[in-house]
Formats: C-alpha cells, structure tokens, sequence
C-alpha cells in the first residue's frame, strides 16, 4: 500500500491524488499506476477540474484511473490472480476493468465514496464475480522517506563504532522503507519518468 500511496504523488490532480499497486501471487509488485491524462493529452491543454458547466471542461471524460493504468502499465504478460492495493475504491468502470483482467483480490485505503452509485455498482460486480475486496489496516500511520537517510546511516554506523550513541528509533523504517522503494523500483522508474 506505501507503494501506492507513493505512486500517488505522481498524480497532477489537484483534488484527488490515486495510487494503484498490483502484487503477484508471490507478493512481487507486477506494476504500479496513477491517476492521470492519456499519453500525448497535455495536463495544460485537458481540465483537471469537475465543476464545470460544460462537460468537455471537466476532467471526467479524460483522465485515466489509478486502476486502469496499473493494470495497462504491468511487466508481465497478465495480472491474473493477482492483488490490487489502491488508494481508493474502485469506481464501476474501474471495476469492470478489473473483472476482466483477471484480478481477484482489491486492497483499498479509503472507501470514502460508499455512498455513490458509482461504488455500489463496483461492489456488486465485485460480488458477483467472486473479487474479493477489503480495508487495509496500516501497521505505521506514517513511513518518513529520508533520502539522505542513507548517508545519516553511515554516519551512525561510525559513531557507533566510536562509541557516541546518536540511535535514531525511526532510522530502520527508513532504512526499510528506501530498500522497498529500491526493490520496486524497476517496474516504477518507467512510469516515473512519463
Ligand atoms: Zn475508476
């Protein structure tokens, strides 16, 4: 899920920022997407609004989901079986994409469109074929990204051995959290650099 939510700041959207992360059934991250324009359509030329009066001037019928493009976005051949970690649930288009992707598992963050047609109707196609859909529950509230975090470590790493004790309790969720970012990196980077 910190992948996703990392994946999220990716996103130009200056309401609703969304990050998809999807797992094989080894737990490998197969792809990562977020919210955003087609390829080729310019955040400066197409809307990133959706109060509009004119319907051609709101994002809605541009922008692709989180969902979407992670699954367009993928490194192997197919995401079937495979577990989606996203920011937000699914929305029905996303939904149907979803289904016939082959997908079977949805890990959300926020669900805080249950209310909506667009949600219900996810859910009962998510029932209907058998996706299986739940809350996540973070062990940390937060994971600090300190990309100096490295240079502190060595740092530490020498102060230890000259007996100064600098311990920083946050340091191995750092530590932990750049080796993560690390080992997705290479299914990321090419989506990083759009
Ligand atoms: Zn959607």
């Amino acid at each position: 899920m910190a992948t996703a939510v990392l994946a999220a700041k990716r996103s130009k959207d200056p309401c609703t920022k969304v990050g998809a992360c999807i797992v094989n059934d080894e737990r490998r991250i197969v792809s990562v997407g977020y919210n955003g324009m087609p390829i080729g359509c310019s955040d400066k030329d197409f809307p990133w609004t959706k109060g509009s009066s004119n319907p051609l001037e709101n994002k809605k019928f541009y922008v692709c989901h989180a969902e979407v493009n992670a699954i367009l976005n993928k490194n192997c051949s197919d995401v079937k079986n495979c577990t989606m970690y996203v920011g937000l649930f699914p929305c029905n288009e996303c939904a149907k994409v979803i289904i016939q992707s082959g997908i079977k598992t949805i890990i959300y963050m926020s669900d805080k469109h249950a209310h909506k047609n667009k949600t219900i109707a996810a859910k009962k196609m998510f029932d209907a074929t058998g996706v299986i859909y739940r809350k996540y529950t973070p062990k940390n509230e937060k994971i600090i990204i300190d990309f100096t975090s490295i240079d502190k470590n060595e740092v530490e790493q020498t102060h230890e051995k000259s007996s100064v004790s600098t311990k920083n309790p946050n340091i191995h969720i750092q530590i932990f959290c750049c080796i993560y970012v690390n080992s997705s990196f290479s299914s990321f980077s090419r989506h990083l650099r759009n």
